[in-house]
Parts: structure tokens; sequence; C-alpha cells
């Protein structure tokens, strides 16, 4: 074997059992790239290439066409000549002809974003050439007019004009079996592809005013300019937004000999997974088709047959074709092709050992020999991913920091989602079956084109087949139904990439998109209409379907056990009621790091009384309105802390302005003075004072506690009492008080006096006690400056990392929209700080306040409360940092829960 060059190369070179580069080159040779170089290493048959470098992309964004071209063309001139010499036939030769496509290819697979061109090399001579050689004349014309409709649409920018045209190429097809009256492509004679070839060239003279090129360099050069263009095409700048992938990355170009499926009965191509893509079930699975090129399976234009001889039969059951049937005109590759079917799965069961991971490949039958195109790691599901990485870890492929490695802790939310209730779906009214090709349960409203999957506020997406174009509408439907396309269609990989339910090849859905309906035997579903799609199953349901919390035990709770064995950091959850708490306990919480106390008074027959407080000329007044609150709030505390028995809760004191809480308009003030018993204008005086012109900077937080202590020392009364009542009951409350915005010293001291003298009063009043925490919010920059200070005196820290990205940047959150999404667009920014923490400036004030707090208690118990708790990459960074916990909302908690435990593992 060979040596990998240390050396970077602006082009490496594989086939024939050898290659310049490996599967570790990712981000060089992008996935397709360097799997391909793997696998020509591990003697899988891959027909010869090369890739040209995601730098060389770069490059190219920054130089342009003509020197990027002078900067390679040397490289690419030899590495033609070796896949030439590889395969015995030459690039643009009249007589022996070497055909090659030119694919695109990122460091990570983004499934018909970019673009890609087959039977590139064919002009009007070679042609000729290609069907003597072969001895097939159709074939080879039906590969040159494949090739000018590929390379017009992707190079020549030959694509429908609005979104009711059909493919400027498409169309003349159409018109071509209308005249003929036949059917299928494969019905056209040579004489119509000849026909098609003429009028394609034609076609795109028109349009593009330049004739087809003839030249197979200059066909070449194009395609490869194309795909680097395509890195910055609409979809792939979508697709990248939506994962959060830099632009810098590039795509490389994957330039390889042509293989074809399409050269009769024993041709054909097809797509294949070692295990359920959507469910996580270890059986290998897939979809052919005979006779074809491999664009044919994905675009979902023919329905393809089943891979094995299983998930044939399971699929004529969901189908309700009989067995004879189904063996006759459906037949699986197992039983239509035994031998090469035994090959693929050999390279199958090797593939997947070898990348110790669920493989996803494509491959191509020419005359009876097997190639292997691609491989990858699957995408999946959320329930797929954790079932693979659990049995992938039971067989000893992987061990348990592998496992919760191989994990992506986003899409375990799609498991926490709800599904269709069972007994609501004994009730369903089932209108047809389509394939499960993503699980889940959608219900929503019927839309038919992608970009008004936003008309509603719940949608069901259904399209004859989705195309890449589709991807935004599909993000935002909740569901996706196709008419066509097997379990390995565009829609179903997408769905499934996503996680979102989708149903696809529901064959009896005839959809009329002008009339913007669906007919389904005589009933005729319109836009708008409700309907529901079970991805687990394939039905396809009327109206809507109720649905229930799923349970989280099996593999889940597997992943969970194994998250907390190797995470010492905890999770808690940010929750103000004792439904949110319950819930997240379930999920796993370990506490609660925030609870805000003032949602408890907008509560209707609250929100009075607090007025009145607000309102108040006085300290009597006030103290006397916070009284008919304090039963209210303490009983509020005993029910969160019922809820989290035995675990901490820490309990945020008053933090919003005061303005927030009183009527603005005019009704709604008449209202409170009447019942006041005051006159309207003194209201409108209290409403006026209130104002602030900067309310974020202004008299919230501790500054309330501290002019009004009497605000304090009820919420604290209300603490405590409500601990000391549980107490009675037999039930543990780990009270910690939480006092918001301290930026000074004595703004803690002065509020913590007022805290500790109250709950000595209870005590005393109820001789008894309990144990609990004063602490403070860091979320002003001053306090995490002078944190070794206020150390002094608090039990614990938490950051408030939403207020300290505000106050760090200078961005008030409610007015960031109006600039934000500018910065982002034009990369000033790379990602929303309020969304993902800024570990370069935030972060720095979060190291700062942790070790000057700890310098002081080296124990101080330190977490995070902000939206960036259920991140991964803030809980990573929490987790480097040293903090005790994280806290997020309820249902990010599993998410950060492994999150955490990535962070330990990949530290260690
Ligand atoms: P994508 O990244 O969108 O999947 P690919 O580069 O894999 O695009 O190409 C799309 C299809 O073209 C593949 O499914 C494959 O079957 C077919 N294809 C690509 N290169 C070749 C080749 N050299 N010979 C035969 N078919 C090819
Ligand atoms: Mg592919
Ligand atoms: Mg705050």
């Amino acid at each position: 074997m060979e040596t990998v060059q240390d050396v970077k190369m602006n082009v490496y070179k594989f086939g024939n059992k050898t290659a310049d580069g490996n599967s570790k080159l990712k981000n060089l040779l992008g996935g397709k790239g360097a799997n391909l170089a793997e696998m020509s290493w591990l003697g899988i048959p891959v027909p010869a290439g090369f890739t040209i470098t995601t730098e060389i992309c770069t490059k190219y964004n920054e130089v342009g066409r003509e020197e990027t071209i002078a900067m390679i063309r040397p490289d690419v001139e030899e590495a033609i000549v070796n896949i030439e010499n590889i395969m015995g036939s030459t690039f643009g030769d009249k007589e022996n002809p070497l055909l090659i496509s030119v694919r695109s290819g990122a460091r990570v697979s983004m499934p018909g974003m970019m673009d890609t061109v087959l039977n590139l090399g064919l002009n009007d001579e070679v042609v000729e050439g290609l069907a003597k050689k072969t001895n097939n004349e159709r074939f080879a014309w039906d590969s040159y007019r494949r090739f000018i409709q590929m390379y017009g649409g992707v190079v020549l920018g030959m694509k429908p004009e609005s979104k009711d045209d059909i493919d400027p190429f498409e169309e003349i097809m159409e018109h071509l079996k209308d005249k003929r009256h036949i059917e299928l492509d494969t019905e056209f004679t040579v004489q119509d592809l000849q026909d098609l070839v003429y009028d394609f060239k034609d076609a795109v003279k028109k349009r593009t005013g330049h004739d087809f090129p003839t030249d197979p360099w200059d066909q070449l050069w194009g395609a490869v300019m194309a795909v680097f263009n395509s890195w910055n095409g609409d979809r792939a700048i979508y697709y990248r937004k939506m994962h959060n992938y830099p632009s810098e990355w590039g795509t490389a170009v994957n330039v390889q000999a042509m293989v074809y499926g399409n050269m009769g009965e024993n041709s054909g191509t097809g797509v294949c997974f070692t295990r359920d893509a959507g469910t996580g079930e270890d059986v290998f699975n897939g979809e052919y088709l005979i006779d074809a090129q491999g664009e044919d399976v994905v675009a979902g234009v023919r329905t393809p047959l089943q891979i094995t001889k299983l998930g044939s039969e399971r699929w004529a059951d969901l189908a309700k074709i009989e067995e004879d049937d189904r063996r006759e005109n459906y037949p699986s590759l197992e039983e239509k092709m035994p031998e090469i079917f035994k090959e693929l799965d050999e390279y199958q069961t090797k593939l997947e050992d070898h990348y110790r991971d669920m493989q996803d490949m494509e491959f191509t039958i020419q005359e009876g020999k097997l190639w292997i195109l691609q491989t990858r790691n699957g995408k999946r599901t959320g329930a797929a991913m954790v079932k693979i990485a659990i049995d992938l870890l039971k067989s000893g492929m992987i061990n348990e920091k592998e496992a919760l490695l191989l994990l992506e802790p986003n899409k375990l939310d799609e498991l926490l989602h709800p599904i269709f209730d069972p007994k609501a779906l004994k009730r369903a009214n089932i209108i047809a079956q389509g394939l499960p090709a993503s699980p889940g349960a959608a219900t929503g409203q019927l839309v038919f084109f992608a970009d008004e999957a936003d008309k509603y506020k719940n949608t069901i997406l259904c399209r004859i087949e989705t195309s890449p174009e589709d991807l935004e509408g599909m993000n935002i439907a909740k569901g996706i139904l196709t008419a066509r396309g097997g379990m390995t269609s565009h829609a179903a990989v997408v769905a499934r990439g996503m996680g979102k339910c989708c149903i696809s090849g529901a064959g009896a859905l005839k959809i009329n998109y002008k009339g913007r309906s669906l007919r389904v035997g005589d009933k005729i579903y319109h836009e708008g209409d409700w309907i529901s799609l079970n991805g687990s199953t394939g039905n396809i349901i009327e109206g809507k379907v109720a649905t229930v919390q799923p349970e989280l035990s099996g593999e889940f709770a597997e992943i969970m056990e194994l998250s907390n064995k190797y995470s010492k950091m905890k999770v808690r959850t940010n929750a103000d009621t004792p439904k949110d708490a319950k819930v997240a306990r379930n999920f796993g919480a370990e506490g609660i790091g925030l609870t805000r106390t003032e949602h408890m008074f907008f509560e209707v027959d609250r929100i009075r009384a607090m007025r009145e407080m607000i309102l108040a000329e006085t300290v009597k007044g006030r103290k006397h309105a916070l009284e008919e609150l304090l039963p209210m709030q303490r009983k509020d505390f005993e029910g969160i802390f019922e809820a989290m028995e035995g675990l901490p809760v820490t309990i945020r004191l008053l933090d919003p302005p005061l303005h927030e809480f009183v009527p603005h308009q005019l009704a709604t003030q008449k209202e409170l003075a009447e019942d006041m018993h005051i006159s309207l204008q003194a209201v409108k005086n209290k409403v006026a004072e209130l104002e602030e012109f900067n309310p974020m900077l202004g008299h919230r937080g501790c500054r309330l506690g501290n002019t009004y202590p009497e605000i304090t020392e009820m919420q604290t009364r209300a603490i405590i009492e409500a601990a000391l009542n549980l107490k009675e009951r037999g039930i543990e409350a780990k009270p910690e008080i939480m006092i918001p915005l301290i930026g000074t010293y004595n703004e803690y001291l002065e509020q913590e006096k007022i805290i500790r003298n109250t709950v000595n009063e209870v005590f005393e009043e109820r001789e008894d006690s309990i144990e609990y925490l004063v602490g403070t919010m860091m979320e002003i920059p001053r306090a995490t400056l002078i944190a070794d200070k206020i150390a002094e005196r608090a039990d614990f820290f938490s950051f408030g990392t939403n207020d300290l990205t505000q106050m760090a940047f200078g961005y008030s959150r409610d007015d960031a929209g109006k600039f934000l999404p500018v910065y982002l667009e034009k990369g000033i920014l790379t990602a929303d700080p309020f969304e993902t923490l800024d570990q370069e400036g935030v972060g720095q004030l979060v190291e700062i306040g942790t070790e000057r707090g700890r310098k002081t208690k080296p124990n101080l118990k330190i977490g995070i409360c902000g939206e960036h708790g259920g991140e991964p990459k803030s809980v990573e960074f929490c987790y480097n940092t040293n903090l005790n916990y994280v806290s997020c909302s309820p249902f990010r908690v599993p998410i950060a829960r492994l999150s955490a435990a990535q962070a330990q593992i990949k530290a260690s």
C-alpha cells in the first residue's frame, strides 16, 4: 500500500484499489470524495476518478474561473489520464470514449442541495462512438439526451421560469410523448431520442443565445465551476443556515468515470441503508430500479422496487399486493439478481463494520457488474439515532462513550413530541395508504406549494414529489405527503434528516396543482382542509387526530442513564409552574435553576392586587395589597416544591419593571380607578410616572426590592412559609432565594439583610426552620468583575446569560430584530448571541465571574439559567468553565443532559 501524501495537493486520485486520500481528509475532500478514496483502499469497486479539494472552491470564490483553471489544469489533465488508463478509454475520443460524472460533495452531506452532472464528454461525434462501442444505439442516445438535459439545467441555467412552469426539457419530452401516444421514457425510439437531442440543443440556443458546448474539456470546466457555484446557490445557503454550517467550508468536486445502470435488463441502480433510517431497526434495506440511472431512484419519478425479499414483502403488504403479483411484477433485488445481491450485502456489512455506524450507500449495476458510487453515515430520525447507538453498543461494535458521541443532542427533541392517541387512531378515517417514510404524527391544513407552507399555522405539504427547491417549505410544514417516490426519494431522505413526519409514494392521491386540490377515489380535499399523517404506518387520515405525550422508556431511558454516568455537571430546569416542573422532572431535571415569580402575578385574580400594590401611595397601602398576594404566592411555591420534592429550587425575586403590570388602555384604566375608588386621573398619573425611557436599564430587579423592601419581605415569607408547610406534610423543600440584577456589593448586602431578617422572623413565628440558600443572578457585567466580593456573602451564583448578553453587547433583545438579521446575513455576526452563547466575549464574563467567585469560596455553587442552558455548544462551554449545573426549559432537559455528557467525554 502507498502511504497517504503529507503535502496538500489540489487534486486527489482514487480507483483501482488505491487512492491519494482517505476518509480522514473529509474537510479537504468533502465527505463523498474522502469516502470514495477510503472505499478504493478497502477494495470495494468504485469507478476511478479524482477529487478537486474544497480549498480550491474557496480559492475560486476569491479569484474566479480563469485563474482557478490555470492553477489546477495540469493536475486535472494528469488525473484524467489516470482514469483513462484504469478504464481503458479516452476522454473525448470518437472510437472509445470515456464519459465522466462531475459531482459535488461538501465535508458534511447535504443531500441534493448542490449539483451533479452525469454523462459528460458527449457530443454529436462521440455519441456515435459510444453507440458503436457498446453496440447499443438506444443507450448512447438516451445518455446524450440526459446529458444535455442535466448540463442545461445545472450549468446553463435552463430551469423552469416560475413555479407553475415545468422544466423546459420535460416540456419537450411531454410534447413528444403526446405526439407519439406513449407514456414512459423507455418507450422512446432511437429516432425519438435523436429528435429530443436536436430539440434540446435548439431550446438551449434560443434561451441562452449560445450553442451547446461540444468540446468535452469546455464541458468539464463548465461543470466544475457550476458545482463550485452551487455551494452558493439558494438551496445550499438555506441548508447551511438551518444547520449552522459556515460558508467558508466550500464544496469539493468529484470527477469520476461513468458506469451505467441504463444498459438494459441486466443493469440497474439503487440506494440502500445498512439499517432502517426511520426506526433504527437492524435490517439491510433499500430500493432499486432496473435499466435506470442513479438520479431516477432519488427523483421519485419511477416508483422503485425493494432490495431485500423481506423489505419487498413488507412493502407489498402495505400496498395490498398479493404475493404472486409481487414475485412476478415487483421482485426484490435479492430474488431478481441473487449474485449481485450477495455481493452488495457483503459490502454493506463491510462498510458498516469499517465506519462503525449506519451507512447510506448508492450503487449501480452495469451489465451484471456491481459498482459502489457512494457511502456515508446515513441520516436518520431521532428515534433511529437512539436505537442505532444502543444497538451498536450492545453488539460490542462501539463503547459507551462512542455511543453517546454518535448522538446529535438536538435530535432528541423529536422523541419528546406528541404521538397520535391510540384510542383516537381506532376511530380515524383512513383515506389512503402511503409508505412510512419518516415516523411521527402530523396534523395540519393542506397546502400544495412549498413556498406556501406558512399559509396556515400547521400545514401538511402535499406534492406529487419534492425537489431540493422545496427544502424551506418542508422545514416549515408539520408533515410531508407525496404521491410518488419510495423510501429513498428526496422527500423521504430529507424528511428523515429533519425528523419530520413524511409519507411518500401514496399512489392513490391524484394531485391537482392548478386546482389546489387532492382527489382520492371520489373524494376531493382542498387547500386548507385538515388531514393527519401517521408517518410510522403510512396512514393518511381525514381531519385532526388527538395526540398524547410519548413514553420515554427503552433506549431513550438507556441513553439518559448513560448521559448521567458520564456527566458530573447537573441539569436543572427553568419552570414557573408545578406542571412545567413535573414535565422537566420526568425528563430528568435535577432541580429548578430558575423560577420567575412575576408570571404568577399576571393571572386575573392576582393582577388586581398587584396593581393595587403598585398604585398605593404609602408603605401601608402597599403592605395591604401585598398581604393579599402572599397566600397566592405561597400556594404557587408549595406546588412547585412538591413537584420537585427533595430537589433544589431556585426562586428569583420580582424582576421586571412595574409598568409591565399596569393597564395602558383607557377602558382598563377606568375599571381600575373604579375598583380602587380613586380618580381616573390618579391612575393615569401613576402610569405616566412609571413610564421609563429605557425600562430594561430602569427600575427593575433588586432595585425594586431595595426601594420597596416590603416586596422582598412578602416574597421571602411566601417561600419560607411554603417550605415549612411542606415540611409539616413530610415533604422536603430546598429553596434557594435568588436576588436579580445585582451590580454592586451593597445592593446585594441590602437585599440579603431583608431576606435573612424575614426568614428569621418566620422561623421564630413557626418555631421551626429549614435549610435555605441566598444567592444572586450574575447578569450585569459589573457584578462578574466584583464576583470575589459578592461571593463573600452569596451562597450561589447563577449566570443570567440573556441579560448578560444584552448588557455586554449593548443590544436590547427586544429591539435586536431590527439589525440582528442583517448582521447575520452580512456575516458581521456568525451566530445570534441570544441563541448561542458568545464565548469570545460574554463567555469571558462567565469565566471571570466563576474564577473570582471561587477565589473567595472554592466550593461556590455556580450555574447558568439563560436560554443558552439548553444549547449543546453553550452546554459544552459551561462544562469547560466548571459550572455545577445548566438550567434550561423543560423540553430541552434531555438535550442538555446528553450535551453535558458529550462535553465531558470530549474533554477527557
Ligand atoms: P448527491 O450528492 O446529490 O447525492 P451525487 O453526486 O451522489 O449527488 O450524484 C447523484 C446521482 O448520480 C447518484 O445517485 C449516482 O447514482 C449518480 N452518479 C454519480 N456519479 C456517477 C457515475 N460516475 N456513474 C454512474 N452514476 C453516477
Ligand atoms: Mg449521492
Ligand atoms: Mg434578567
